[in-house]
């Protein structure tokens, strides 16, 4: 048994893959088990940081990066369109945290 040699790009990919699949649980756990569904949250933080992965803008408003709360807007998260200065701000209805973007 040998060990393959990863190189960064394929583990890039790899790491997108986790992500993705964390996300889609914590989605499917947000209201059984928020605990659980925070974890997986957490979880998809950790693993992006570790090899430095941009989310798709999806995926950043998916989860508040500060409490790790999975963002349904309209229930964990506040979404306002701010028209003046063409930004798009959530804010975490948990621990305050947020985040806005241009369009
Ligand atoms: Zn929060």
């Amino acid at each position: 048994m040998h060990k393959i040699k990863k190189n960064k790009k394929i583990k890039k990919e790899i790491a997108k893959e986790r992500v993705k699949r964390l996300l889609l649980m914590a989605n499917m756990f947000h209201l059984s088990n928020p605990v659980l569904s925070k974890r997986y949250c957490r979880l998809a933080e950790k693993i992006r940081l570790s090899v430095n992965l941009r989310l798709t803008k999806d995926e950043k408003v998916q989860y508040c990066k500060k409490c790790f709360t999975y963002w349904v807007p309209g229930k964990t998260v506040k979404v306002r369109v701010n028209h003046a200065n063409r930004r798009v701000v959530y804010k975490c209805l948990l621990c305050g945290h947020e985040r806005s973007f241009g369009y």
